[in-house]
């Protein structure tokens, strides 16, 4: 319980630093990057060395305002608009968005369980979740692989509870995203949902991606667990809550297992 609320004090004092500064920044950069633009109209033509000059500053004053909105998305605690959901159709419904973000190099197998329970979060913060997941496993499996997306109903005991952090035993809906890529060594697993803990290159990761992700699952009721291997690869599970005022119903889909070359 202690690290779930050191995390979460960490994330509040960032969000609100980084809002702040993010916010001047942005304003500034659209100063430099308004002049840069009119400096590329009246001189760019003249000289072919100029004209590269200004394209390089350009690109990356681009770059630093991409990254100063990502700031602002994340400082910015957008309210959350729950709604009884299925995980399954959800799932289903992005499958064209995922088989398009992961490449043609990465096969996506998708496991949905008959059954599934309903659960209750906001859709396109979940959409976000999970794109976000899934783009992190696409990035680990540079050589290709498979990402795997399973749902489940899960029964959180006392004993799991008791060891783990922050949630109460009971029924939750269960995804697990699988990718056979590097793997996370320990202390990488430890920072992962740091803000702004990136092993990636400059200009590829700002290490916002798994805080965020913990952020929305700590926000909904729920629990996320990190499974590593180095050299094997990663299943990070989400447990979301079981809808408690749907808890009679199951979804009634049936079983479904989705194996496609993408
Ligand atoms: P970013 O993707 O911008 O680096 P994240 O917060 O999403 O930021 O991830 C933090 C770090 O966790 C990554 O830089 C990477 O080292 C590690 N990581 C996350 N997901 C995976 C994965 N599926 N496989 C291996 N490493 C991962």
């Amino acid at each position: 319980v202690q690290e779930a609320l050191r995390q979460s004090q960490k994330m509040e004092a960032v969000g609100h630093l980084t809002g702040g500064i993010a916010h001047d920044f942005n304003n500034m950069l659209a100063v430099v990057m308004g002049s840069l633009e009119l400096l590329q109209r009246r001189l760019g033509s003249e000289d072919s060395r100029v004209a590269r000059y200004i394209e390089a500053a350009l690109d990356g004053a681009r770059r630093a305002a991409n990254l100063t909105q990502r700031l602002l998305a994340f400082s910015r605690q957008q309210p959350l608009r729950p709604e009884v959901l299925n995980v399954n159709r959800l799932v289903s419904g992005m499958s064209d968005l995922l088989r398009h973000s992961i490449g043609a190099d990465i096969r996506l197998e998708t496991v949905l369980a008959g059954g599934l329970w309903a659960t209750q979060a906001d859709p396109n913060q979940l959409e976000n979740v999970i794109l976000n997941l899934a783009v992190n496993a696409r990035d680990a499996m540079p050589e290709g692989g498979r990402l795997t997306i399973e749902t489940q109903n899960a029964h959180l005991d006392n004993r799991y509870v008791s060891k783990e952090v922050g949630v109460p035993p009971g029924h939750y809906v269960m995804i697990a995203i699988t990718d056979t890529g590097s793997g996370m060594p320990a202390d990488v697993i430890a920072k992962a949902f740091d803000p702004f803990f990136t092993t990636k290159a400059v200009g590829k990761g700002t290490g916002l991606g798994l805080s965020q992700v913990y952020g929305f699952i700590k926000q909904s009721g729920g629990h996320i667990k990190i499974y590593s291997e180095v050299g094997e690869g990663t299943t990070i599970k989400v447990y979301l809550p079981r809808d408690t005022e749907s808890s009679g119903e199951v979804i009634e889909d049936e079983a479904a297992v989705d194996e496609e070359a993408s």
